[in-house]
């Protein structure tokens, strides 16, 4: 995606300050930081209505990293068309985009050689690196008939030492996708890392987990996450509860370091993505599409952008 769009700053709905000194264990249950609704949605190009979840630019950037920026685009029904709805040529640098696709279809090429098209439940994992340019649009077949669209979009950051990587582009289809059983009612998809010693595919820099969870009824089940990891857990569709809070659509729960594990209680069927990691602690100076550690990066990449070091599609 493309943040042309300034990112509304999404309105705290109930924000709790931690009460007391953290005893910096490793075990026994994470605290919440943070429990909000997202409010409010922009488009991203005219393809992709999103709800921003959360962005780097917030306070809470250091809890939700590695990640960078959550937007969720709800399911939305489009007309059939011949036009191409989406975002055209834009650049990135310094970070990976993933997109989830859940409903519908989303083509993408870039100036590195990747491309693609993504339907339900597919995953494209791009590294942007030193930096690509590319197009994120609705898939050709899917625009001419029409129908449901649902995707999400995170933005993974890159530690110093690998900003300037070479771009990759990861395709990682549904079937390649493994599945964990959680409980009799709710299952998860690991698309990145390891979820009850169950490993995802994808390639990463840095030691993080996706895990897309589907619940078909009430339940409740407990999440364990590795020592010093942060943890997210963002609800997308159904009602869910951590820490005595309910939160509904585009709720987003952000957990502390402290702790290793969190219960989690459903009211009925839920669609969760959970995203945790090792925290990168390095300054973070981002400008529209490129992240970077320092303004002096920041200028540079606008440079090399504009004197076409980023490549162009073809
Ligand atoms: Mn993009």
């Amino acid at each position: 995606m493309n943040v042309k769009q300034k990112h509304q700053p999404a309105e705290v709905r109930m924000e709790r300050d931690l009460i007391g000194e953290s005893d910096a264990s490793s075990v026994g249950s994470k605290r919440l930081v943070l429990a909000r609704v997202a409010q409010g949605s922009h488009w991203v190009g005219d393809g992709f209505p999103v709800q921003s979840l959360f962005a780097y630019h917030e306070p809470i950037a250091k809890d939700v990293s590695p990640f960078l920026l959550f937007d969720y685009a709800a399911p939305r029904s489009f007309r059939p068309t011949a036009d191409r709805r989406g975002v055209g040529e834009h650049p990135h640098r310094g970070f990976e985009t993933v997109t989830i696709v859940y409903a519908g279809e989303v083509e993408h090429r870039d100036s590195a050689g990747g491309s693609g098209k993504i339907g339900v439940g597919d995953v494209q994992w791009m590294t942007a690196g030193s930096g690509v340019v590319h197009e994120e649009f609705h898939g050709t077949e899917f625009s001419r008939q029409g129908g449901l669209l649902s995707m999400a979009q995170l933005w993974v950051n890159l530690p110093a030492e690998h900003k300037m990587t070479k771009p990759r582009y990861q395709e990682i289809l549904a079937a390649n996708i493994p599945t964990v059983q959680i409980t009799e009612k709710t299952r998860g998809r690991v698309i990145a890392g390891a979820l009850q010693d169950v490993r995802g595919p994808a390639q990463t820099f840095t030691s993080l987990n996706v895990w897309d969870l589907r619940t078909a009824d009430a339940d409740h089940w407990t999440l364990d996450f590795a020592p010093g990891h942060t943890a997210t857990i963002a609800v997308l569709e159904g009602e869910v509860t951590v820490a005595d809070q309910r939160l509904g659509p585009a709720g987003l729960f952000v957990l502390g370091r402290d702790g290793s594990s969190i219960a989690i209680q459903t009211s009925g069927e839920a669609k969760v993505l959970v995203l945790s990691g090792a925290p990168i602690d390095e300054p973070i100076v981002g400008h529209g599409p490129f992240v970077m550690n320092t303004q002096g990066e920041i200028r540079q990449a606008m440079l090399d952008y504009q004197s076409g070091r980023m490549g162009h599609l073809s």
